[in-house]
């Protein structure tokens, strides 16, 4: 399994899975002409795509995704919630239960309810074979559902979006400060080194920073936030700030032979066919 960043932050968001025999794009929070030219400097064609999944309907996720998925016939994956603010019917819609995992060719998709501002939001893991890859930005605070989630993930995206003390001092009006500091905003860095802290394990091999403020953080911080939890856990992952402008390079996953044993027995989970 592969995986890149298109993008990542306030201005747009999205993110590519390749497997052997899928390839699915997690949100696409750019204009249809900027997805499909991001898109191609990674070497993709639209029509490539096996489908998009949609975390939620703020427009930094949703805002190209129901045009890609009308002009190039993907299947569009979401809540129903998320769904209600598509600007026009999309016939390529396909509804997801947050509480029910799916297969997408030989990708499972473990939907993850979270604390946001949005009306059905979910984030997910993808799992393909041994691998999982956890995909976390838009929660305002962390819940037992996420911990356990995300706990034994091989790479992990995961939202730093601001400093504390930045978004106090920042210049956003104080209904935002508080709208993103809140208990269904965003993370700081601070929640995401006590999130970190929980589920990092020896099996981590990437670690993405993502979903940074421009205004209300720096990647030093986020990092410096992220290293001190790291030099004290069992694991040492290659660690890719997400930029705004160009996301990350293609990143391979392969499954970590040395702690194959620590994967929990998933297989009382049902898996409903849904394409
Ligand atoms: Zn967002
Ligand atoms: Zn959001």
């Amino acid at each position: 399994m592969r995986f890149t960043s298109l993008g990542s932050g306030s201005k747009g968001n999205a993110t590519l899975v390749q497997s052997q025999e899928t390839l699915i794009m997690i949100d696409c929070g750019f204009g249809l002409k900027e997805a499909e030219a991001r898109l191609k400097a990674r070497g993709i064609r639209p029509e490539q795509l096996s489908a998009i999944l949609v975390t939620h309907e703020h427009g930094d996720h949703l805002k190209g995704a129901p045009m890609l998925a009308r002009r190039y016939e993907v299947p569009l994956y979401a809540t129903p919630g998320t769904a209600r603010s598509f600007d026009r019917p999309v016939p390529q819609f396909r509804p997801i239960n947050v509480h029910q995992r799916f297969s997408l060719g030989d990708l499972t998709i473990q939907p993850v309810t979270v604390p946001h501002d949005a009306r059905e939001p979910s984030q997910f893991v993808i799992h393909c074979g041994p691998c999982r890859l956890g995909v976390l930005t838009d929660l305002g605070s962390i819940t037992p559902l996420v911990i356990d989630a995300y706990r034994h993930c091989d790479a992990v995206l995961l939202e730093c979006n601001h400093d504390v003390q930045m978004l106090a001092e920042g210049p956003y009006p104080p209904s935002l400060k508080r709208r993103v500091g809140g208990q269904w905003g965003h993370l700081s860095n601070e929640q995401a080194a006590q999130l970190l802290s929980q589920i990092a394990t020896e099996r981590l091999q990437h670690l993405l920073v993502s979903h940074i403020s421009d205004k209300n953080n720096h990647p030093e911080i986020a990092l410096s936030a992220l290293a001190s939890v790291l030099e004290h856990s069992d694991c040492d992952p290659e660690i890719t700030v997400l930029s705004q402008e160009d996301g990350s390079p293609w990143l391979q996953l392969q499954p970590n032979a040395l702690v194959q044993s620590d994967i929990p027995d998933e297989s009382h989970y049902p898996v409903i066919e849904v394409r």
